[in-house]
């Protein structure tokens, strides 16, 4: 059994951008630009956009991290992506999400410039991929498929089976591995919480992705001997014993599954450190299509 280690693949990925980073600073060029706004205090938020920028720090990249009060309006955030927007030195734009209640998550997203949209959610970004144009991945399916790179895990004619149909993973995930680049090429099943029969076709998969966020949901009775399973959840669990109070489960029964997968990736270590791959490698390609 082979475990899809994420630290592995992310460092390989990173390697990359440091070594093209490194080049564009010898050339007296700047360095890629990212800007995160992050509104509110959400503990798991923190946690991620903190590891965005501490990746662009060891890239080489250039990050700036905006903080906006829990109740600050949808205004004063819509015009801080305008001035990000106009701003020539930033290349890449996130927001991270979850957002407040008051906040149209719809609105924020069609705000920024598809042109900077590096975790690829604007509608015009997901038009592209949908189509196959050249565009912005979404970070976390972009990252699976660098996993599936990094592994030479072969997907051609498979039969995936992606579990959860949410616009950030399930769905374009299922789009991309039905589509026709060296990662794709699957026979897809999209199932969500209206699928009958989900073990029957679960148990179908050659690569099982489970973008639920159900902890631990997928068990050994699900899956086919050999199957590729790819486990996005992260999902925090009250532990008292730990030292944090809690724990990250994946979606996935990883000791019970690891005995009759051929691959999987481990939660933590595994998905979350792909994503953060996908969105330098998107930032990267926003500084050379708009400064290259
Ligand atoms: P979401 O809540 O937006 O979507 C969940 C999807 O799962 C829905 O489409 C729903 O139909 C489906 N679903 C729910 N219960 C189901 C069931 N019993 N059977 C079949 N389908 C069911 O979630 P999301 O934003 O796509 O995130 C999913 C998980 O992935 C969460 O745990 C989230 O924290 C995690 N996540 C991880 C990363 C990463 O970098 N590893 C990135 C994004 C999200």
């Amino acid at each position: 059994m082979l475990v899809l280690d994420g630290k592995l693949a992310s460092a390989a990925v990173k390697e990359n951008l440091k070594k093209k980073t490194a080049e564009l600073r010898e050339k007296g060029l700047p360095a890629p630009h990212l800007a995160a706004i992050l509104v509110g205090n959400n503990g798991a938020s923190e946690t991620y956009v903190a590891s965005k920028v501490k990746n662009c720090e060891e890239t080489g990249f250039e990050s700036t991290l905006i903080r906006l009060p829990e109740d600050c309006t949808e205004t004063v955030l819509l015009d801080t992506i305008q001035s990000l927007n106009q701003d020539p030195n930033i290349d890449g734009i996130l927001v991270q999400l979850p957002l407040p209640k008051h906040i149209s998550e719809e609105k924020v997203i069609e705000t920024i410039d598809p042109r900077k949209d590096v975790d690829g959610f604007h509608p015009s970004n997901i038009g592209r991929l949908v189509q196959g144009l050249p565009t912005f991945i979404p970070a976390t399916p972009y990252g699976i498929l660098l996993m599936l790179e990094h592994f030479n895990i072969p997907t051609k004619g498979k039969h995936a089976v992606v579990i959860g149909r949410s616009n950030i993973v399930g769905r374009p995930m299922s789009i991309l591995l039905s589509s026709n680049i060296p990662q794709g090429n699957c026979t897809v099943t999209l199932c969500h919480s209206h699928t009958p029969n989900l073990k029957e076709i679960c148990q179908q998969a050659d690569i099982l992705v489970a973008a639920l966020g159900k902890p631990e949901f997928v068990t050994p009775d699900m899956v086919k001997p050999g199957a590729v399973i790819i486990d996005v959840g992260i999902t925090r669990v009250e532990d008292a014993t730990a030292k944090k109070g809690f724990r990250i489960k994946g979606d996935v029964n990883y000791t019970a599954v690891s005995e009759v997968a051929s691959a999987i990736t481990p939660v933590p270590g595994g998905v979350g450190l792909m994503t953060i791959a996908g969105l330098l490698k998107n930032t990267l390609q926003a500084y050379l299509n708009n400064r290259g």
